[in-house]
């Protein structure tokens, strides 16, 4: 690590602290005694991807966020949540512990993850991914997704505490 100050390559470490999956170590360079902070990014052994083709790529994290990044643009999305559900899939691959992962994999994390995310980035996402081949196959993916949702909006609460809290959120404003 060169001294962005001066150029010269040895420096001495005054500090060093974890930070979420790195370290960040404060320097002290041996030429100019300037101070300046590096950051080390704590790596896995490489991850290879299988493509449908059979074809391996090395995994890149710039890839699977661009592509939510892509079927996320223009959403209501609150800021970072794009960014967290990228670092979720890399970290869960990595876990797998695995030297390779079939790019199927990562697409369906993507796909679980859109699905609790957004609906419409989920079905851009899903258009792409699954190549749905005509309409009909697009309108299965979307009935299925509405009526997962109808499922899922039943109330957690019984209809009194229900209504409870909509007098109560009704008090308030
Ligand atoms: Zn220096």
């Amino acid at each position: 690590m060169n001294c962005p100050y001066c150029g010269y390559q040895d420096s001495k470490v005054i500090d060093s602290r974890d930070i979420n999956g790195g370290i960040r170590r404060r320097r002290e360079c041996l030429g100019c005694s300037s101070r300046f902070t590096t950051y080390e990014r704590l790596q896995p052994a490489s991850l290879f991807v299988i493509k449908k083709d059979g074809r391996r790529e090395e995994f890149s994290r710039e890839k699977l966020l661009g592509g939510i990044r892509k079927a996320c643009e223009k959403r209501p999305l609150p800021i970072g949540s794009v960014d967290k559900l990228a670092g979720d899939i890399e970290a869960g691959l990595y876990r797998l512990g695995k030297a390779e992962v079939p790019s199927a994999i990562i697409g369906d994390m993507v796909m679980a993850g859109l699905k609790g995310l957004d609906h419409i980035a989920y079905i851009r996402f899903a258009s792409v991914y699954r190549e749905f081949a005509d309409i009909t196959a697009l309108k299965q993916a979307v009935d299925t997704l509405v009526s997962g949702e109808k499922s899922s909006q039943l109330p957690l609460l019984p209809t009194e505490q229900l209504e409870g809290l909509k007098n109560k959120r009704r008090r308030q404003k």
